[in-house]
């Protein structure tokens, strides 16, 4: 296939880059490389033949050049801004790129669609569990109606509004996918298992927002792009997957966990860094999704070693301290 990746410069997408090339399909990765994109995820591919980057935004009026020159069979939107914490002191940018970005996107589907009359082509959009809000019992599944609280989850939530209008209206074939939050090697340090990590062999204070009693589900990247790539190769159009780690951790129950760890490799204990803060404006208190039945029918399951996910995960970090100080 030839796969058109977006924001592949990022965290998520960067594994999705490296997934399909070394699949042998022919990936076109662009990117604006704001500072959460960087090229040195994708050293490993960089000079495979079948791979290439083009340094663009989602938001480029010229942006149907790149897809009648590369004709994709299918465009993989992981271009976003995702920092919930930016997302609430400038909303604009999250408005800009997730919104505007996506529609620009759908319109160059749309009319490259028209030109080329592509049967295999579809638009994939990756979105997140937080477009549903936060639930106190139930896991969000199929039925759970969009309630999202942040700016950043309004945006993503308007976007997939946007995609499902696209297919309904202009009958242009969709796919939408909702994880739950990643992590693994390469995040960038702004978000929470990095930020412990780097924080706690820095020696620098690590935030805990409120109690610490808000509870997330955590997905290994790697079982994310195994669901993308499944979802991708073998799904169904005009469908909706949603891809879930079975494995809903508090935000104290993280830290401690990565302590733990750090303790025992670093041999000092990192527990007096930990320091509560102001809780973060509107924080959804749980995020717990079901893994739909769709993506269970593609033989996809969560490997789900938390513990050695997360080992490895501190271990690259240790390894890398330095991977994000220049790009
Ligand atoms: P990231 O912030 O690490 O990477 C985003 C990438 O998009 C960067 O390379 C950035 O340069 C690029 N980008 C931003 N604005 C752009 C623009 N206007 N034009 C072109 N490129 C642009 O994000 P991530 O964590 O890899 O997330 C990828 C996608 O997955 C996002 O859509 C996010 O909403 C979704 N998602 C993330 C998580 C998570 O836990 N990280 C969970 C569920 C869903």
């Amino acid at each position: 296939m030839n796969i058109l990746i977006t924001g592949g410069s990022g965290f998520i997408g960067s594994f999705a880059v490296k997934k399909f090339v070394q699949e042998n399909h022919k990936v076109l990765n662009i990117d604006k490389l704001t500072y959460a994109g960087n090229n040195k995820r994708l050293i490993s591919i960089k000079n495979k033949k079948n791979y290439k980057f083009l340094k663009k935004d989602i938001l480029d009026k010229n942006i149907i050049k790149v897809f009648n020159k590369f004709e994709p069979d299918v465009i993989i939107n992981f271009a976003a801004e995702t920092h919930v914490d930016n997302s609430i002191k400038n909303p604009l940018s999250f408005l800009d790129t997730n919104f505007n970005g996506v529609y620009n996107l759908l319109k160059a589907s749309k009319s490259y669609l028209e030109k080329f009359n592509n049967k295999k082509f579809f638009f994939f959009q990756i979105s997140t569990d937080e477009v549903f809000g936060s639930t106190k019992k139930k896991s969000f599944d199929e039925k759970s109606p969009y309630l999202p609280n942040s700016p950043y989850s309004a945006s993503k939530a308007s976007a997939d509004f946007l995609v499902r209008s696209w297919g309904k209206t202009y009958n242009l074939p969709y796919i939408i996918s909702y994880c739950t939050n990643n992590f693994g090697p390469y995040q960038d340090p702004e978000k929470f298992i990095p930020k412990i990590i780097l924080n706690s062999i820095q020696k620098k204070k690590i935030p805990l927002y409120g109690n610490g009693k808000n509870i997330r589900d955590w997905t290994y990247v790697e079982d994310n792009i195994d669901a993308i790539y499944k979802i991708c190769t073998k799904g169904k159009k005009n469908t909706r997957y949603f891809v879930s780690g079975n494995n809903e951790k508090t935000n104290v129950q993280i830290i401690s966990n990565i302590l733990k760890k750090i303790k025992k490799i670093k041999g000092f204990d990192p527990n007096y860094l930990v320091k509560n803060v102001v809780d973060r404006k509107g924080h959804d208190f749980r995020y717990s999704l079901k893994t739909s039945k769709n993506l269970i029918k593609l033989k996809w399951k969560q490997k789900n070693n938390f513990n050695n996910n997360i080992l490895k995960t501190i271990e690259w970090y240790l390894k890398n301290k330095n991977f994000f100080s220049k790009k």
